[in-house]
């Protein structure tokens, strides 16, 4: 393992690294940006189901690679303990960056009575996990980071690139998983004897914050994603959009 360095070739096109990485591996496709963006790549993870995936490729050659956790404040408190388990056993380099707001208080002011469902999920995750993202990034200002998002988990995620410039935030989002189905992350968590999330055994595959309006688990023949804002058209919680929208 190795502590990154800065690397002189932090500007490529998006168009540029897809030809170059058309044909990698994801290890492969990890290793590239490492060596592309030095000190400039950071990760994002949730500590979600089978994040450990993601988390392994890139800390096996950076070590000290910086992975940013969004804590939106209504996380559930398993994912929590698996983040802090993770980091701690794997001496993880784990960015926490937290909403601003006290949950309890947000709920209140917002007209959100039920704190096990969320009314508004857009104005939810404005407030509490695109806002700190945002901050996120700005504070890191990365050239590039490494996310978790695959072809097969929704339609939009179908149409995404491995390489795409993120407007919002001015750097390269790198998905090394893009094509990799769950079957493939799971030859590769077996192979290297990876955790997964607690809630996997109990049928979540996407994991998120806790109202059962934004996580539930899935059954039987269901999709992936079809667990996260169900029974609504939204799929994402924006941070893996330009403009942070809500689709
Ligand atoms: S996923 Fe749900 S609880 Fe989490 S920020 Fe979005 S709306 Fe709020």
């Amino acid at each position: 393992m190795t502590t990154a360095a800065i690397s002189p070739f932090t500007h490529i096109s998006p168009e540029v690294a897809n030809k170059i990485t058309a044909d990698m591996a994801p290890p492969d496709i990890v290793r590239w940006a490492i060596e592309t963006f030095g000190s400039k790549l950071i990760m994002t993870s949730s500590f979600g189901a089978e994040s450990m995936c993601l988390i392994h490729l890139a800390t096996r050659t950076v070590a000290d690679i910086p992975i940013v956790f969004i804590n939106t404040g209504f996380l559930f408190p398993q994912t929590l303990i698996f983040m802090e388990t993770m980091r701690r056993q794997y001496r993880l380099n784990v960015v926490e960056f937290h909403t601003e707001n006290d949950p309890v208080v947000w709920l209140s002011v917002n007209g959100e009575s039920d704190p096990r469902t969320r009314r508004d999920v857009d104005a939810c995750c404005h407030a509490n996990k695109n806002s700190v993202f945002d901050r996120a990034m700005q504070s890191l200002a990365p050239v590039a980071w490494l996310r978790g998002i695959r072809a097969d988990q929704s339609t939009h995620r179908s149409q995404m690139q491995t390489v795409e410039a993120n407007r919002r935030t001015g750097a390269l989002a790198i998905s090394p998983l893009l094509r990799w189905s769950s079957k493939d992350i799971h030859h590769y968590m077996r192979q290297h004897e990876l955790p997964y999330h607690p809630l996997w055994n109990e049928g979540y595959a996407s994991i998120g914050c806790n109202p059962v309006t934004c996580t539930r688990p899935l059954s039987a023949g269901e999709n992936v994603r079809d667990g996260r804002w169900s029974g609504t058209d939204k799929k994402e919680c924006g941070i893996h959009l330009d403009q942070g929208a809500g689709i």
